[in-house]
């Protein structure tokens, strides 16, 4: 064996002693936290990911959508005839260009609710938070109803929430959290929001 494919082989039995010591150590079976933050590209996009990756072992899940989307959505599409998915999506209200503090509070309080009723469901195995960190900046949605939400959901359930500048106290207790950073992104050039790709 020549040098170079003996300190290859070294250093891959260290790697392997590495991952193996981590799967032994990881023992704790429960639902998780996950946040995907941060001003890239790809927070809904890797949250619908997940969905499907559920979907595909026939659990169930629940998607609320907490901005009212000007564009359609491919994944929503896609997967609504699914009998297992369920989506809330915020009735009227918040778009980026209209902003009307009473009625946005009311629609998200009315969204929350579906929210709410999944986060203390058992038999639904994955819930997405869609861009609920908005709601919170805004003031629209508590932090603490959230939070307790959270903490009191079923020992099995998996939460992914996904938006811009988490709150802290999420970042605090959330099991995975993902920074999508922005290293350039094509609307900054003038290029559309492309159909099946961006929405
Ligand atoms: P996606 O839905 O593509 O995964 P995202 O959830 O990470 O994006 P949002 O801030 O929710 O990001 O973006 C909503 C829309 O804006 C999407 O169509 C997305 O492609 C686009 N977008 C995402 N990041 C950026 C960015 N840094 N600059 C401009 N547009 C963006
Ligand atoms: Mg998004």
């Amino acid at each position: 064996m020549s040098d170079r494919d003996s300190r290859h082989k070294a250093s891959m039995q260290k790697l392997k002693t590495r991952v193996d010591e981590k799967v032994a150590s990881a023992t704790e079976q429960r639902g998780l936290l996950l946040i995907n933050t941060g001003n890239g590209k790809g927070k809904t996009t890797a949250a619908w990911g997940t969905v499907t990756r559920a979907l595909g072992y026939d659990y169930k899940v629940g998607v609320v959508q907490f901005i009212k989307g000007l564009w359609e959505c491919g994944e929503r599409n896609r997967l609504e005839d699914d009998a297992n998915l369920q989506v809330a999506i915020m009735a009227t209200g918040f778009t980026w260009d209209t902003q009307n503090r009473e009625e946005d509070t009311r629609a998200c309080q009315e969204v929350w609710q579906e929210a709410a009723r999944m986060l203390s469901d058992p038999n639904v195995y994955l819930v997405v938070l869609d861009e609920i960190t908005y709601m919170l900046k805004f003031g629209y949605l508590d932090i603490e109803t959230v939070k307790q939400a959270l903490e009191n959901r079923p020992h099995e359930q998996t939460v992914i929430i996904t938006g811009r500048n988490a709150h802290r106290d999420l970042v605090a207790m959330a099991d995975t959290v993902t920074e999508m950073q922005e290293v350039r992104h094509a609307f900054n050039n003038g290029i559309q929001a492309r159909r099946g790709i961006d929405y």
